[in-house]
């Protein structure tokens, strides 16, 4: 794993990145292969310079549009998650963002699809993908909560925005083994992972989250 880094500030350092990652460990997150990739990728590059002192805290930050950069802890424990299913072909991930989760789950799985609604940040994240060197994504401007049946079956679904009720529909684009997980509620919001098993499915209920909300349409 390697990236273009551009700039080369102190908040760079390998050492600011091994505090968030101890951080993250003392939180619970086990998987070394996730705490690793955390302590490689350059979050500062991913929020607004004036913020970059604050991008190894362990905490969402502001990315414009009216929404934020998953806290680190939420990014690895969904990481985490979809990485319990051993199929690492192809991820979609609804809800691009800035692209850090993106560029998180693109250093374990062949090929990440990523669906943004708005506009301004599907470019953006274009352009700052391109800039990493991270080459195995593809992006795609759009409503996501359909999902992307023409590139289904997925080995694992992320949603990084709440959905208000449960997206069934797209647990028919996950392989067997699958797994989709995403927050759902309004203001009472919660972790949920869904499996696909050769005769249906299972769900499990996990802990309670905070996130931006699912949105349809396109801006
Ligand atoms: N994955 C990001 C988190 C982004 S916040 C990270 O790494 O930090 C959630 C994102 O979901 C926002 O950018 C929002 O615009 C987007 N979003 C909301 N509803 C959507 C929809 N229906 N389709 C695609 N993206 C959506």
């Amino acid at each position: 794993m390697s990236f273009n880094i551009p700039g080369g500030s102190g908040m760079t350092s390998a050492r600011t990145r091994a505090r968030l990652v101890e951080r993250l460990r003392g939180s619970g997150i086990a998987d070394e292969a996730v705490l690793a990739v955390i302590g490689e990728v350059p979050r500062h590059v991913f929020v607004d310079e004036a913020l970059s002192h604050r991008a190894y805290d362990d905490v969402s930050l502001p990315i414009g549009y009216n929404q934020t950069i998953s806290q680190p802890y939420i990014v690895a424990r969904m990481t985490e998650l979809v990485l319990g299913w051993a199929g690492r072909g192809r991820i979609l991930e609804i809800g691009t963002g800035c692209g850090y989760q993106t560029t998180v789950l693109a250093q374990f799985y062949k090929t990440v699809y990523s669906i943004e609604r708005i506009g301004g940040l599907a470019k953006g994240t274009r352009e700052r993908l391109a800039e990493l060197g991270v080459r195995n994504v593809r992006l795609r401007h759009g409503d996501g909560s359909r999902g992307q049946p023409d590139a289904a079956p997925f080995d694992a679904i992320m949603i990084t925005a709440a959905a208000p009720i449960v997206p069934e529909l797209l647990v028919d684009q996950l392989a067997v083994g699958g797994r989709l997980v995403f927050p759902v509620g309004v203001e009472d919001q919660e972790l949920r992972m869904i499996e696909r098993l050769a005769d249906g499915y299972a769900e499990t209920r996990l802990e309670k989250v905070r996130f931006v909300p699912l949105l349809p349409g396109v801006a």
